[in-house]
């Protein structure tokens, strides 16, 4: 009897050991705050900016990125002496935080095997499920950073000069310097702000620089590296759809290797079976994008974007921003196949 007693309990307690200690490490460590794949300056900063704010809340949290920071983002950590966040793509069993981004194709591809507590982005409704009621912040403005400015303001925290300068750069960044129809007045009121704790007096001078430093590669980078800067995977009815989005200031040092995209381009297409891709080459100044087209449908997508195609690409006029302007007319072109 008692032995029997005695076999059970080491029993229940191998059994704890087995099913409790591999989640046990996630409750002592801190929360991972993630912007996208590919990360821009807003994914970056937010990350940073965010786990800085939840740690001041009694919540300890570190930013972490899924890739390098590209040359703009680069020089706003430079500029403003902050540390880059730690590389990290296994967030397997950890809690998560998703900053600028909602959806499972722009995650870290454990996701799911990870707790999400939290979102805090500026993209349309996206894919994420979670097993329970988690915070999430979703707000049509300009930029991530905008938000979190907003939930700095409401806890009354004080955000430190370098990262006021870090959310600075993302916005600035995310609205190409306000130019972009994705921005709002809170885009605006929050630039105002973070310019001056970080001490930053000339905004628009400020973004010039920002923007130039991040076109230093622009004629000398690998085009592949080019055109995975800023590249989007997306699932539209079914149909794989990538969208890669380069801006420039210098529009003409993107313009000049426009068919390097594009056999690029012809690669991936028939290399990772993607249905179509589109790469839209900003023109800061003339408020406008060179759209290049690969795959099929490209007829449907030049009409609902205006585009007058010509050797697979043409000029959209007033076409800025991906996420407002350009996504939601492909999701109408694959929904109506
Ligand atoms: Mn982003
Ligand atoms: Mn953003």
């Amino acid at each position: 009897m008692m032995f029997t007693k005695i076999l059970n309990f080491l029993k229940t307690a191998l059994i704890c050991q087995v099913l409790v200690m591999p989640i046990m490490p996630a409750f002592g460590l801190p929360i991972l705050v993630v912007g996208h794949k590919n990360p821009d300056s807003d994914s970056i900063f937010s990350a940073i900016s965010l786990a800085h704010l939840k740690t001041q809340q009694g919540q300890p949290s570190i930013a972490i990125a899924l890739g390098k920071p590209n040359p703009e983002t680069q020089f706003g950590l430079d500029f403003f002496k902050l540390e880059a966040p730690q590389m990290m793509t296994d967030v397997a069993t950890r809690k998560v935080i998703l900053v600028d981004h909602n959806t499972y194709s722009q995650a870290p591809d454990d996701i799911k095997q990870a707790k999400i507590v939290g979102i805090v982005d500026h993209h349309s409704l996206g894919d994420i499920s979670t097993d329970e009621p988690i915070e999430v912040l979703i707000k049509p403005v300009g930029c991530t950073n905008t938000i979190i400015w907003q939930l700095y303001q409401q806890a009354g925290i004080p955000i430190p000069a370098s990262i006021a300068g870090g959310m600075l750069t993302a916005i600035l960044s995310d609205t190409l310097g306000f130019r972009s129809p994705t921005t709002t007045e809170s885009d605006q009121i929050a630039a105002k702000s973070l310019a001056s704790i970080a001490g930053i007096e000339d905004l628009q001078n400020f973004a010039q620089q920002m923007f130039l430093a991040g076109e230093v590669d622009l004629k000398t980078a690998p085009i592949g590296n080019l055109l995975q800067r800023d590249f989007k995977n997306f699932e539209m009815s079914g149909y794989k759809v990538g969208v890669a989005n380069l801006s420039a200031f210098n529009f003409e040092l993107l313009n000049v290797r426009k068919n390097e995209f594009y056999e690029e381009m012809l690669k991936l297409v028939n290399q990772q079976g993607y249905e179509t891709l589109v790469l839209m080459l900003t023109d800061v100044q003339a408020k406008g994008s060179e759209i290049v087209l690969v795959g099929t449908h490209q007829k449907e997508i030049a009409k609902a974007l205006n585009v007058t195609l010509n050797n697979h690409s043409g000029w959209a006029a007033g076409v800025m921003s991906r996420k407002k302007q350009v996504v939601p007319l492909l999701e109408m072109v694959f929904q109506n196949k």
